[in-house]
């Protein structure tokens, strides 16, 4: 029953890999377990690139391995208590993704320059400032949980992303466009800008073009063979 689930997440990790938001063997995407005991999950110690159906393990509510061979992750927090938190949410990814971490770092807001920022802005991407650290226990990821709020992105300052969605697609795309729009602001604040990016109206009506779910799920098609399906 979890087999589609369990490939899903895996193909997941494989398209972060070919947007390089792997960090070694950290980063991870994870899918609510559809009979309640906690998310479908990356294992630890692998790098996305090497995740298949295998490497994707059942973590319950307080970290325990409930399916499956290999380790969890120690931030697992981060994904327990996003989908604990929110009822509409059936995936999270968290990655290191390096041109987000850069642009957190510059404490300047994130503009839609292109068409990727505009799934995020308006309005600002929600900041989570209290560490850089590890998120490590359940009342730090349920801090996390509320600077997400009810977004679907938010910016770990120092550290990396989160992102989530009502599906594994969603997930996914969320934490590609968020890297490439934080890509595309680091490159225009490198060329001495930005100095114009989409009104707020424009921004919104181009949320609703460019990434209606159909059009995710062809962005993610499309991913999908380039990571070799
Ligand atoms: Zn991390």
């Amino acid at each position: 029953m979890s087999d589609g689930l369990r490939d899903e997440v895996a193909l997941g990790c494989r398209i972060l890999a070919t947007e390089d938001q792997g960090d070694f063997v950290w980063g991870h995407v994870s899918a609510r377990d559809p009979a309640g005991r906690g998310v479908w999950m990356k294992a630890a110690g692998w790098g996305f690139e090497e995740i298949g159906r295998e490497e994707v393990i059942l973590v319950g509510w307080e970290g325990e391995v409930l399916e499956g061979d290999g380790r969890r992750h120690i931030e697992y927090p981060i994904h327990t208590e996003l989908v604990r938190a929110r009822p509409d949410v059936n995936a999270v990814v968290h990655t290191h993704a390096p041109w987000s971490v850069a642009f957190a770092s510059t404490g300047q807001p994130l503009r839609p320059v292109s068409h990727e920022g505009t799934l995020f802005v308006p309005p600002e991407v929600p900041r989570f400032t209290r560490t850089g650290d590890l998120i490590l226990n359940a009342e730090l990821g349920s801090d996390l949980a509320a600077t997400v709020g009810d977004r679907s992105a938010a910016l770990m300052v120092n550290h990396g992303i989160v992102t989530c969605g009502a599906d594994v697609t969603a997930g996914v795309i969320a934490a590609v466009l968020l890297e490439r729009a934080c890509r595309t602001n680091i490159r225009a604040i490198a060329g001495g800008g930005p100095a114009s990016w989409s009104s707020d109206e424009e921004a919104l009506s181009k949320r609703a073009r460019c990434w209606s779910p159909e059009l995710q799920r062809q962005a993610w098609d499309y991913l999908a063979r380039r990571a070799g399906g």
